[in-house]
């Protein structure tokens, strides 16, 4: 049996998966994991297991302490430190081992979005742009849990306009201090934080002019108040409140990064704000599909249990195949940053700014996990309420709050409609830029479908899921069809064109899941491994769902962009795009299900 390998995983140009192909030696899957990064999920499983869901009441309930020392215990198994270099007392790994380790914590909501504020949002802004002083001073504290961080950028007029901000600071005469002068909304962490990132803008008392920028600033600086909790609908153990900054005075040299330069900071660190927001939602739905599946077989029915019915298999199988769409995207982003990393010299590739840079390549791929994540939890959170019917409406069984809480995760690090804008935004400007060949490609596939049809499928028959590999080939062409007409019509107008931009940003997720999910499921074949059939049944689940995604989208597409002949024209060689042979969808859920009933899990 040929053993799995990362070596030849590819650091592949950033939304290149559009317009390239690639094969599944060259993508990272949870798969690929070596025996120590193994060793860490299982004991960031242990510790979700045993440390945060006993405490879960107590969490929820918000009891005095009970969050902060359960993510100070998470520092002292070096949880929280996994981004922060070693010379500043973290034990900076690669992003895979980051990657695992959110995602196998992640089985409490409101634990999860408290970790993820403080060790992502929280902590890299420090890592990547503090200075030597600033990291020696907070880093090791950080990174020990004996100070927890939190990021304040949204105000109550300023949440997705986020360079709107009133607060203001101004440096003193002689420049020793800035002054902050504001109100910053929703902080998480905020009632226990010991440092905070906050964003505010400079103002030059002789010209007025004002320049965006981020300051540490210490919880117990005369000036600052935390007021109070927010009630929230889900997520309720979180910490969310107003932070006040009345004349507080902070030492000049806390400003972090450059005067003016505060986007790079804010936008990039959404970044991975993005990507760790989409893995959590990855641990969640996992955590919520084998309780799924569990009561599923225990829930007595006609007499039997109500897993043996197809329409509870359906509900299984759909949720285990968007889980596996997410994981195989999220996995194969951390290979890809981690391969970028691992082409550079050891002293760049510990370089904030190499790392920063290997980051914001994948910013499509970021706002993709979070999209398609947040949503996937969604569906799986709907999911087990259904299954448990009206024991999954009360507050004694977790589903209600699995529903409640999924929600916020399509609101915080951008909107569900800020990223998808973001999505087919980026790949444009990457376009026009030329950093990404997408013009000359979409010309080439506007150029080929004017042509008869030829019998070439772009699929690869004989091969493992030969069909699959066909749809994604379509599906590609879909998108870059429907790309080209939109741009034709719109021309540099397109990003106000909202509607179309969604659409356009949706077909794009679809065709990066699939092939994330095609992948690996021939990766696992090509091993051997039990779970490759499953992985297979979804994989053709999820080929379907992408044809119809795709094809719906594309259609409202091109129907905003001509109409008469020209559109009748367009809508025909979309039909030709869109022809394949659908699978049976009952039979791979069916399949899809049995092996999750089996291990009364995620079956992957
Ligand atoms: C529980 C919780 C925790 C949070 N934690 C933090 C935190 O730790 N730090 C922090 O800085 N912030 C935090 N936030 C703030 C969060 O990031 C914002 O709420 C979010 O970005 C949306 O901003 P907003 O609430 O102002 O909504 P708005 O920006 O007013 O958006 C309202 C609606 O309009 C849409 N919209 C806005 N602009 C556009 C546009 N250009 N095109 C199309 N549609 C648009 C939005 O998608 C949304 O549907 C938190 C929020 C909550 C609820």
């Amino acid at each position: 049996m040929p053993t799995l390998t990362s070596s030849s995983i590819v650091a592949a140009a950033g939304g290149s998966f559009l317009l390239e192909t690639r094969t599944p030696a060259e993508v990272f899957t949870p798969e690929d994991l070596n025996e120590e990064q193994r060793q860490i999920a299982a004991t960031a499983a242990q510790f979700a297991r045993e440390e945060i869901l006993p405490a879960a009441a107590a969490i929820e309930a918000k009891e005095p302490g009970v969050l902060a020392s359960k993510l100070r215990k998470a520092a002292e198994l070096g949880f929280t430190s996994v981004d922060i270099p070693e010379e500043y007392g973290g034990v900076g790994m690669n992003k895979v081992t980051s990657t695992l380790i959110t995602d196998h914590i992640s089985v409490l909501a409101s634990f999860s979005t408290a970790f993820g504020a403080y060790i992502g949002i929280g902590t890299l802004p420090l890592v990547w742009y503090g200075t030597e002083e600033q990291k020696r001073r907070y880093l090791p504290r950080l990174a020990s849990g004996e100070w927890i961080a939190a990021y304040s950028l949204s105000e109550a007029s300023s949440g997705s306009d986020a360079m709107n901000v009133r607060t203001r600071a101004t440096l003193s005469e002689d420049g020793s201090t800035y002054t902050l002068n504001g109100e910053k909304m929703w902080t998480t962490n905020c009632g226990f934080a010991n440092l905070f990132t906050v964003f505010a803008k400079i103002v030059d008392p002789a010209t007025g002019a004002e320049k965006f920028s981020a300051f540490l600033v210490e919880r117990d600086t005369p000036g600052l108040t935390v007021g109070a909790e927010e009630h929230k609908l889900g997520i309720r153990g979180s910490s969310t409140c107003p932070l006040g900054l009345d004349g507080c005075k902070i030492p000049a040299g806390n400003l972090l990064g450059e005067a003016g330069k505060g986007h790079h900071i804010a936008f990039n660190v959404l970044n991975v704000g993005r990507f760790k927001l989409g893995v959590a939602c990855i641990g969640g739905a996992r955590h919520a599909l084998a309780y799924m599946i569990r009561y599923a077989k225990e829930r007595i029915a006609f007499g039997k249990p109500i897993a043996e019915f197809g329409l509870i298999q359906r509900k299984i199988s759909a949720s285990a195949t968007r889980l596996y769409a997410a994981e195989s995207m999220a996995y194969r982003t951390a290979g890809m940053i981690d391969a970028g990393l691992a082409q550079l010299s050891p002293e760049l590739a510990h370089s904030p700014r190499e790392m920063q840079r290997r980051i914001e390549e994948y910013a499509v791929e970021c706002s993709i996990l979070k999209v398609y994540g947040s949503e996937m939890l969604t569906l799986v959170a709907d999911e087990l309420i259904a299954t448990m019917g009206g024991y999954g409406y009360v507050e004694h069984y977790p589903a209600e709050r699995y529903y409640r809480d999924a929600r916020i995760n399509r609101i915080f690090e951008g909107t569900n409609e800020i990223n998808r804008l973001i999505i087919t935004g980026w790949l444009m400007k990457r376009a026009l830029s030329g950093q990404l060949p997408l013009l000359p490609a979409i010309k080439k596939l506007m150029d080929e479908v004017m042509q008869p049809p030829s019998f070439d499928t772009g699929g690869d028959e004989g091969e493992v899921l030969a069909r699959e590999a066909e749809v994604l080939a379509a599906a590609k062409k879909m998108a870059l069809f429907a790309a080209g007409v939109a741009s034709q019509r719109f021309m540099t107008g397109l990003q106000e064109q909202q509607e179309v931009m969604a659409d356009l940003a949706d077909i794009i997720m679809q065709v990066f899941g699939l092939e994330s999910a095609l992948l690996r499921a021939r990766k696992l074949a090509g091993a051997g491994k039990g779970t490759a059939e499953a992985a297979g049944a979804m994989t053709g689940l999820l080929a379907d769902e992408t044809m119809g995604l795709a094809e719906q989208a594309a259609r409202r597409v091109l129907a905003a962009c001509a109409e008469g002949d020209l559109l009748r024209t367009q809508l025909a060689i979309l039909r030709r795009l869109g022809r394949f042979t659908p699978a049976d969808a009952v039979g791979l859920s069916r399949t899809v299900a049995r092996h999750a009933i089996r291990l009364e899990r995620y079956p992957v």
